[in-house]
């Protein structure tokens, strides 16, 4: 027997069939940028507006709201009502469809916004690849590893409110940095923007302080997972991360997906961590499978430049989160944590340009165009697939540092 598929047309076998059906927030583009921002479920290549299609169902009033948090607050059994309801909706061919069809509207008819607001963000550093790739690159002389990293999953604290819907522009930022054969310190735009491809995961059950989540927690509180990119000016970084860590070189902008694909959705790509030596302390131990199988692509000006495969992440979603509340720090609805830069073990499987070029030294192509680090104009997709599903991209341009000023001809000493 094959699996339900939907009516909807375009939606049988894509990527977001119904064993997908992720979320987003949309509004209508022919009503212009006021359009109300209402919750729309992916299927296919139409969004479902979900609160009128579900406009009588018990559940109604918690995916009326402009944005998925209180949704995702109403906790696992409300997710899992809603997912079951939409699933035999969408594959009924004949009631269902007559009163679902009438809200569906064309992919390209919506504009996406950030589909939920953000609380917390905290960023990890959970790839054994990327890390000891850092570590050689700034210590070469060094353990690639410091001493904690098999120990606990390595975090820093992000920028919450700069968190931005995939399609967003990117300034280049400006900022100090000093070089290694620099006498001093200059301000001024990044020479050195990179991004981090990587795995974001959406809080909905929050917790009260005091209170830890254990690992065996992670499908109660965690409501989806998104494509993140970590947009990183490593000139400023390697200035100023001493001994605080990451700061301005990273908070100018953080670019997620417009689609949270639900954990529900990701059951059938669960698999082993790839392994953990030294065995981790008992707060952070899992039952396998804790670990997802998503296969990442990096693409720039159209041109796939690399293909970084989230399975050899050394720390699983539900250490971190566990790693998280160790201290009895208590989750909010809306918090993001992400896995960090994802590299798998090759080099065409990196998550950032910092590896790919090797710390600038040896440039790779697009277009034919050598590139270490991004130039103004360029534009970064990162897409992902999960067994069959496709999750949603984060796409992201770079804009010039100053926006450009009129020039008047005649006007000026150039003239
Ligand atoms: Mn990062």
């Amino acid at each position: 027997m094959s699996a339900p598929t939907t009516w909807v047309p375009g939606g049988a076998g894509s990527g977001y069939d119904v064993d997908h059906l992720p979320y987003g927030v949309f509004g209508l583009r022919a009503e212009g940028p006021s359009s109300r921002r209402r919750i729309g479920v992916r299927i296919g290549d139409h969004v479902l507006d979900l609160a009128a299609a579900a406009r009588h169902e018990p559940f109604a009033h918690r995916v009326s709201g402009e944005t998925l948090n209180p949704f995702m607050a109403a906790g696992r059994s409300t997710w899992d009502e809603v997912r079951r309801w939409l699933q035999a909706a969408l594959v009924d061919h004949d009631a269902a469809a007559q009163h679902v069809s009438e809200h569906l509207h064309r992919i390209e008819d919506v504009a996406l916004h950030l589909p939920f607001e953000v609380a917390d963000y905290v960023d990890f550093y959970a790839s054994v690849d990327h890390a000891s790739n850092v570590g050689r690159l700034f210590r070469p002389d060094a353990e690639p590893l410091l001493p904690n990293w098999r120990h606990l999953p390595v975090g820093y604290h992000g920028r919450a409110g700069t968190v931005v819907v995939s399609g967003t522009d990117v300034v280049r930022p400006v900022g100090q940095r000093k070089g290694p054969d620099d006498a001093e310190p200059a301000f001024g735009p990044s020479a050195r923007l990179d991004i981090e491809a990587e795995v974001g995961f959406v809080v909905g059950t929050p917790s009260r302080l005091g209170d830890t989540v254990p690992t065996s927690a992670f499908a109660d509180h965690v409501f989806g997972v998104v494509l993140l990119n970590d947009w990183s000016a490593r000139d400023i970084q390697a200035w100023e991360y001493v001994p605080l860590g990451p700061f301005l070189g990273k908070s100018f902008a953080t670019s997620v997906a417009a689609w949270v694909t639900p954990l529900a959705a990701l059951e059938p790509v669960r698999v082993p961590l790839p392994g953990q030596d030294p065995p981790p302390l008992p707060y952070l131990q899992v039952q396998e499978p804790a670990g997802y199988d998503l296969a990442l692509e990096v693409e720039v000006d159209g041109e796939v430049v690399t293909r970084p495969p989230y399975r050899t992440t050394y720390w699983g979603p539900a250490q971190m989160l566990a790693h998280l509340t160790g201290n009895g720090a208590s989750l909010r609805t809306g918090d993001l944590f992400a896995s960090g830069t994802v590299s798998g073990p090759e080099r065409d499987q990196v998550g950032s340009f910092l590896e790919l070029s090797w710390g600038g030294r040896e440039p790779w192509t697009v277009g034919g165009e050598e590139r270490t680090f991004l130039r103004d104009g360029d534009e970064v997709v990162i897409r992902a697939t999960a067994g069959t599903l496709t999750l949603g991209e984060v796409r992201g341009r770079i804009l010039p540092p100053v926006p450009p000023r009129p020039r008047f001809e005649g006007f000026g000493s150039e003239s």
